[in-house]
């Protein structure tokens, strides 16, 4: 990288400019501001801004764009393809603006760009009321929003930017924007799928919906393809209260699973059913006709519990690499592949999840929103995780091999929140029919191309 270091006066400038904290190589902070949850990612940027707020945020922008620099925007750095972080340029960090204001007559929420889907949940469920989310609660709202968003809720209220109502965004001229239905309409289409390409939101306003209570968990079976056949049927029938995830994983290490099922490679059906308590039997049982049950953690719990109890699989700090993929329907050709790849799964904190992404999600146009896979019933993330960086290519091979086993059985493009850096070439086939209005968007906001850390939409 050619691009010069800024000084120590421009620095003391932006120190100035900033409430936050502006971090750089040798400050006490610096290891911890430059880390991002993928290890894979071990990059030395120039500058970190943990912005507290949306004047912090308009200084990191306009800094970086006045000194050339790199600019990396982080919500919750999940990004497996590491877009939180840049060697040389300058981090716009939003972990400290992470609070949430909810109004529980109008039912809505307002979120910091920084927020975490545990602040969120946890904000939400003291009235009873919560939105599509991830299913891991340390995942950043801002990125998984701005990419689609999807988890246990999605086919009974859709994806999270469905339920996106609307945002602030600082552009790349540094102005703060507010936009929705009527106001910069072009822009609030945008996010809902476009990604980090149209300026950093400092806020973003979500509808909700009435969920506290659900029957949620997880029931394990062997490694066998009926399982997941059988789970098809299941899905293609559910009420759209019944959300399910199949996966395929090693048998995990803990008190509900017989110790020599652990380690060994398993199928499983992470489960969220947000319908009334006097069903839950029936939906147990319809679960239990799914297989031979080895292992079941299945009960009713607040729903911000469903999503924290994966957490400790997948701490901070793990290093990753990651495909995906959309489908009309789990083929069994499909089916076949995931059983064998199940049978070489790397490690204990690899696994493959199919998330349904019918009904509600379905009742939003392909062109309503960026999110252009509407016709797509499925989304699939798979690849490897891991603890030890000397396994990386063995494990790079192994998601690619898989990658290309799967191809046929799946539609051409995948979930860019489940993409990696190298899928850049397939961003185009992401959007479809919405690419071009896409560009034109960026274009409009983002012209020379200051937010291009993320899964590129080019001007
Ligand atoms: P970051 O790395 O901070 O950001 C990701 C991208 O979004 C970057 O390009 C960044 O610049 C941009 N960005 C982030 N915040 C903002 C903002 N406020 N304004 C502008 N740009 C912003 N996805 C699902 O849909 N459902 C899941 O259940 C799910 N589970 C996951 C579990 C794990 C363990 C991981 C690692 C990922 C999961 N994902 C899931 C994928 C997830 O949606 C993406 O990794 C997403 O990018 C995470 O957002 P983030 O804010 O944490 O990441």
């Amino acid at each position: 990288n050619t691009t010069p270091l800024p000084t120590e006066l421009s620095l003391d400038l932006l120190r100035g400019a900033v409430r936050g904290e502006v971090v750089v190589p040798g400050d006490p902070a610096y290891e911890e501001a430059r880390r991002v949850y993928n290890a894979l990612h071990d990059r030395r940027p120039a500058v970190v801004v943990r912005a507290a707020d949306a004047g912090d945020v308009i200084a990191g922008v306009l800094f970086a764009r006045d000194n050339h620099l790199p600019l990396a925007v982080r919500g919750g750095g999940h990004a497996v393809a590491g877009h939180g972080t840049v060697d040389h340029g300058l981090v716009v960090d939003l972990s400290r603006m992470r609070g949430v204001r909810v109004d529980p007559l109008a039912r809505t929420a307002r979120a910091e760009g920084g927020c975490t889907w545990g602040d969120f949940d946890h904000a939400t469920h003291a009235f009873g009321l919560a939105t599509t989310g991830g299913v891991i609660s340390t995942t950043g709202v801002g990125g998984l929003t701005l990419g689609g968003g999807m988890g246990h809720l999605s086919r009974r209220y859709g994806l999270t930017c469905d339920n996106l109502l609307s945002a602030d965004v600082v552009t790349a001229e540094g102005t703060l924007v507010a936009c929705d239905a009527e106001r910069h309409p072009d822009l609030f289409w945008a996010l809902r799928g476009g990604g980090g390409n149209y300026g950093v939101v400092t806020s973003f306003e979500f509808r909700l919906h009435p969920v506290s209570d659900i029957l949620g968990g997880i029931m394990i079976f062997p490694l066998d393809g009926e399982v997941p056949r059988r789970w098809r049927d299941l899905n293609a029938e559910a009420p759209e209260e019944l959300n399910t995830l199949f996966v395929t994983m090693l048998g995990p290490q803990l008190p509900f699973l017989p110790e020599r099922w652990q380690g060994r490679p398993v199928c499983g059906v992470a489960v969220c059913f947000t319908g009334p308590t006097e069903e839950d039997e029936k939906v147990r049982g319809r679960l239990a006709a799914l297989g031979p049950v080895i292992g079941e953690a299945v009960d009713r719990m607040p729903y911000p519990v469903i999503n924290t109890l994966f957490d400790e699989d997948l701490p901070p700090g793990l290093y990753h690499y990651w495909k995906g993929n959309f489908s009309r329907e789990v083929t069994d050709g499909a089916i076949d592949v995931h059983m064998t790849f199940g049978q070489t799964i790397p490690s204990m904190q690899t696994d493959t999840a199919i998330f349904p992404i019918d009904g509600a999600c379905h009742r939003v146009g392909a062109e309503d929103t960026a999110f252009a896979y509407r016709d797509a019933a499925f989304s699939t993330a798979f690849g490897a995780s891991y603890t030890d960086p000397a396994d990386t290519e063995r494990n790079i091979a192994w998601t690619r091999a898989y990658d290309r086993a799967l191809r046929p059985h799946t539609q051409e493009a995948g979930y860019i929140n489940f993409m990696d850096t190298d899928d850049q070439n397939r961003v185009r086939a992401n959007y479809r029919q919405n690419y071009d209005r896409l560009r034109a968007v960026k274009r409009r906001y983002d012209p020379g191309n200051l937010f291009r850390l993320n899964h590129n939409i080019a001007p």
